[in-house]
């Protein structure tokens, strides 16, 4: 036999989880020859591809990590003091290590599991406490996707809550950022609110106006005194949105002191890195009376069924996907990872650490406004926190910029000749040196900071001064030392069932392996630090990374281009739908607005649709769980003028591959319609089919789902769009930075390539997979989906299946029956689940009583096995209750989960040992993860909705009466 000289070690081999050999075995048990074989009766012959992947051949960990340095190499690291919402930050290396890089953080789902979550609902409960406190607002979220947009959901909040019906004006001050003036105008059109862009000053504000929206401090650095503004607004009945920097609300005045009824914006510059746009998190506070239409997820305090206080994800109800139609936010995915990082940059500072950063900063401004008016030059605003507009004393622009360029310096240079200069805590006094000798010091001598510095006082002295307190809270007071942090981080990490510990079998979610090779890239300073405005020039390695992953895309997909500006799915589908609707209009068509989705669709579709401001018409769906053909036909015929799109999920949300797929394209094609596909299931297709082959237009990926960036608990995430030729024009566009389609929508998303940094991290999976090893992950994923169901399907019915009696990548598993005859839930399943380990399947969606398991290609034999005998241990607890053994009341499965306190408490009355309790298989003797509280109390929660750190006293109080009154004292 010939030597083969190429690397034994695939990365393939790596994620996929089972071996050949182990495939052959489950393939045994099926009954097919091979995985082909089992592939051709799952996927319908008329939708499989003809074409096989052509990328370049899978690469080692080695060679990918090579490559990746190489791109960022190409990157040019200079100073940026460009500002407008992003800022140099120094994330504490304490932070970086134990969050951003800790597979125990990174790898968890969102919290809806809230017995194995406590740890990260904690840091989102400080988080959602330092916005509240800094904000001076009564209740906070946790967590939005970008400033931008977190403006835009403010603005359609408080038109939301304004009782006249017929107010649809929306003021926009005119030195809020351009990026965010854009996302507001864009998200404002299809909702019918007009947006006026003016100077809040002069503005009268009629009858027809709900709200307005300022920043504080201005974009070009103004601190600007807005209660008369703020006043003007209440007496004629409009709100106040303001978009603020947390950092200098350490100095200036809470604006829930001058009368804001929302604030929000980033909370990048508490450690997270600038990442050339991000992923970053945005915050947004409110009054307490509009605590049922605030956007996005709020972590709310309660109490488990011992009385102990517990945390979980407040108004769950309020969920798109419980809602629908009359969502009000398209809201799932919102960055969880990075608002758990600037939570505890403010854990690890404090106040005081805070308030030291915010002056230094303020005073490295002061120094360089004085350096620069001894230039000669004049600073516009007389108040400002860290960001000065400058006119320049005869020098022109153009000169400053070519120094500036010398120096390797990153200014704003405004349309008007003036330029902008925004420092941060990363800035030093040879900065400003540089800074001095760019503008050029008129009298022939250099100006030196230090001795500019010597002739200045310390601290902020314009006006809205800062009076109030903030983070008084023992938890932003007693983890200052990096030991007790790291020590504070690893207890909350401790609290939370991620990857670490077992499968995250959720359907829709897809939580696949995270490549340890494919993360490390995201940390590289040479891609970390890029300001997102940054002229390209200087972003060429990162310009590669998103041609090579939008060519990688495409030729999986089908597709003809993409735009990375969707920092979620559901903020694709928004994408692809906008940009259906200016084709259509391009066409002459601009009436079609009539949006179809079939009931099963995941809650964030009929969302988004609302969003975009279409007419959203239900399509059936059969007794198999397909697109019920017949309905779609009449309906399409009703809609045949207006019809503008479908929304359709393949495989359908329901785990099976319609057959029909090609004719529900045709049909709504015949009626003039576009077809949206929801791809964030991409993973049993990539390799086997295309959407675009099969007669889509339009379609996200879920790259936090398919292409393996990690989950974090709740996002970051990527929503991509891809779009077939006749509608790439439309991408979406940037105020700032050139890109997307010839006639592009409006921005999306704050940034121009959105999350920029974590594409990386899909562009590094592809790439070590290859053509082959991507391939051959789907026909796993299915693989591993269709053994788990055989080896359930004696135990429980499966939903749906589709040809052949197969299931996709995932199935549904019916536990109705056990509801309706014995009273034990798809609740008491899964919180069982949790004492053997596992963290349960999506619940109750897309069909309310069920789980919906989807195994991924990344877990192995072994895994899988492990989860299918605890579902058959289950089984085996819920016959003790078919039988009569045991009432249901006292089941283990509605006692679940069971703490260690429960037990080891020296009283034990339950009708099963503690052993059964704690230790119901094997393998949970080795490795036992403990839930930290007993089955919380939703209903409790959201009554005495408190969704900050509660008080010192609340934590022992274990009585309700007693609990309601610490929380409410
Ligand atoms: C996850 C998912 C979405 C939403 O994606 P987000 O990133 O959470 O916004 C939409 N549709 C389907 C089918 C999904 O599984």
């Amino acid at each position: 036999m010939a030597i083969d000289l190429s690397f034994s070690d695939t990365f393939a081999q790596r994620h996929i989880g089972p071996s050949d050999t182990e495939v052959d075995t489950m393939l045994d048990t099926l009954g097919y020859e091979s995985l082909d074989a089992l592939v051709d009766a799952t996927i319908p012959d008329t939708i499989r591809t003809e074409r096989p992947l052509t990328l370049p051949p899978a690469q080692t960990e080695e060679q990918v990590l090579d490559d990746a340095q190489s791109r960022g190499e190409k990157n040019d690291n200079w100073r940026s003091f460009i500002g407008m919402g992003y800022h140099g930050t120094l994330t504490p290396p304490v932070i970086q290590r134990n969050i951003l890089e800790d597979p125990a953080w990174y790898t968890q789902y969102t919290p809806y599991q809230a017995e194995i979550a406590q740890g990260r609902l904690e840091a989102l409960l400080n988080f959602q406490d330092m916005t509240i406190d800094l904000t001076g607002m009564e209740i906070a979220n946790a967590s939005l996707l970008d400033e931008g947009t977190a403006a835009a959901e403010a603005m359609l909040m408080l038109n939301r809550v304004d009782r006249r019906s017929d107010a649809s004006t929306f003021l926009v001050a005119e030195d809020c950022h351009p990026q965010t003036i854009e996302i507001v105008k864009g998200r404002a059109e299809p909702v019918g609110i007009d947006v006026i862009v003016e100077d809040p000053e002069n503005f009268v504000f009629g009858e027809d106006t709900f709200g307005c929206l300022l920043q504080y401090p201005t974009t070009d650095g103004a601190v600007r005194d807005y209660s008369t503004i703020a006043e003007r607004a209440h007496e004629n009945d409009a709100y106040v949105a303001v978009a603020a920097d947390l950092l200098s609300l350490t100095l200036l005045e809470a604006p829930g002191e001058w009368g804001a009824d929302a604030v929000l914006g980033s909370t990048q510059r508490f450690g997270v890195p600038m990442g050339y746009g991000g992923p970053h998190a945005a915050y947004f506070a409110t009054r307490e009376r509009f605590q049922r239409q605030v956007p996005g997820r709020m972590i709310g305090v309660t109490k488990d069924a011992d009385g102990e206080m517990a945390l979980r994800m407040a108004l769950q109800t309020r969920e798109q996907h419980i809602r629908r139609g009359r969502a009000t936010s398209n809201i799932c995915t919102a960055q969880v990872l990075l608002a758990v990082m600037a939570s505890m940059y403010a854990v690890y500072h404090g106040p005081e650490g805070l308030k030291r950063i915010a002056t230094r900063v303020h005073d490295l401004t002061k120094t360089l406004a004085e350096g620069l008016r001894r230039t000669g030059h004049s600073v516009r605003h007389d108040h400002f926190f860290d960001t000065l507009r400058v006119d320049l004393a005869e020098t022109k622009q153009e000169r400053i910029r070519e120094r500036a360029e010398a120096h390797q310096m990153n200014l704003r240079y405004y349309d008007d000749g003036s330029v902008g200069v925004a420092l941060d805590e990363t800035v030093n006094a040879e900065d400003l040196d540089a800074l001095f000798t760019v503008f050029g010091a008129t009298n022939g001598q250099r100006l030196y900071a230090d001795e500019v510095a010597a002739d200045l006082d310390s601290g902020y002295e314009g006006p809205v001064a800062r009076r109030t307190s903030y983070l008084d809270h023992p938890v932003f007071n007693k983890y200052h030392s990096e030991g007790e942090l790291t020590r504070y981080m690893k207890s909350l990490a401790g609290k939370d069932l991620s990857l670490t510990h077992s499968m995250i079998p959720l359907g829709s979610c897809t939580m696949k392996l995270n490549p340890t090779a494919a993360l490390m890239p995201i940390s590289d300073p040479q891609f970390a630090k890029l300001h997102p405005f940054a002229p390209k020039e200087q972003a060429q390695g990162y310009q590669q990374v998103i041609e090579e992953l939008s060519d990688q895309l495409t030729e999986i997909t089908g597709f003809d281009d993409v735009s990375f500006q969707p920092n979620s799915g559901a903020s694709g589908e928004y994408t692809g739908l906008l940009v259906i609707q200016a084709y259509h209009e391009a066409q002459g068509e601009g009436q079609r607005d009539v949006c179809l989705v079939p009931e099963s669709a995941h809650g964030t579709n009929p969302a988004s649709a609302n969003m975009a401001g279409m007419d959203v018409v239900t399509v059936d769906c059969d007794d198999n769980g397909d697109v019920d053909l017949d309905d779609l036909r009449e309906k399409a015929e009703a809609n045949s003028d207006r019809l503008a799109a479908l929304m359709v999920t393949y495989p359908s949300t329901h785990g099976v591959f319609e057959e029909h797929i090609e004719e529900i394209c045709d049909t709504v094609h015949e009626h003039g319609g576009q077809v949206y596909l929801d791809g964030a299931n991409l993973n049993a297709q990539v390799g086997l089919c295309r959407p675009r082959e099969y007669g889509i237009d339009v379609c996200h990926l879920n790259l936090h789902k398919t292409f393996s960036i990690p989950h974090g608990g709740g996002g970051p995430g990527v929503g991509p769009v891809c779009t077939a030729e006749h509608l790439t024009p439309f991408l979406p566009g940037h105020p700032v930075v050139d890109t997307g389609g010839e006639n592009g929508i409006p921005p999306i998303a704050a940034a121009p390539y959105g999350s920029a940094l974590i594409l990386l991290i899909s562009w590094a999976y592809i790439k070590l997979l290859g053509p082959d090893g991507l391939t051959k992950a789907s026909k796993t994923a299915i693989l591993n989906a269709n053994y788990v169901a055989e080896q359930l399907s004696s135990h429980y019915d499966i939903v749906y299946r589709g040809p052949n009696d197969r299931v996709a990548h995932e199935f549904i598993l019916d536990l109705r029956p056990f509801r309706q005859e014995l009273d034990v839930t798809e609740q008491d399943v899964a919180k069982r689940l949790m004492d053997y380990g596992f963290h349960a399947p999506t619940m109750s969606w897309p069909v309310v009583g069920t789980l919906m398991i989807e195994p991924t290609e990344s877990e192995s034999k072994a895994e899988l096995d492990r989860l299918c005998r605890a579902f058959k241990s289950i089984r085996d607890e819920i016959a003790e209750v078919e039988s009569g053994a045991v009432s249901v009341e006292e089941s283990v499965l509605k006692q679940a989960p069971h703490t260690a306190e429960m037990v080891t408490a020296t009283e034990w009355t339950q009708s099963y040992s503690r052993e059964t309790a704690a230790y119901p298989a094997e393998w949970v003797r080795e490795n036992k993860f403990w839930p930290t509280v007993r089955r919380v109390n939703d209903a409790f929660g959201d009554r005495n909705l408190f969704c900050a750190c509660p008080p010192v006293d609340a934590y022992d109080a274990d009585e309700e009466d007693e609990l309601e009154a610490a929380l409410d004292a």
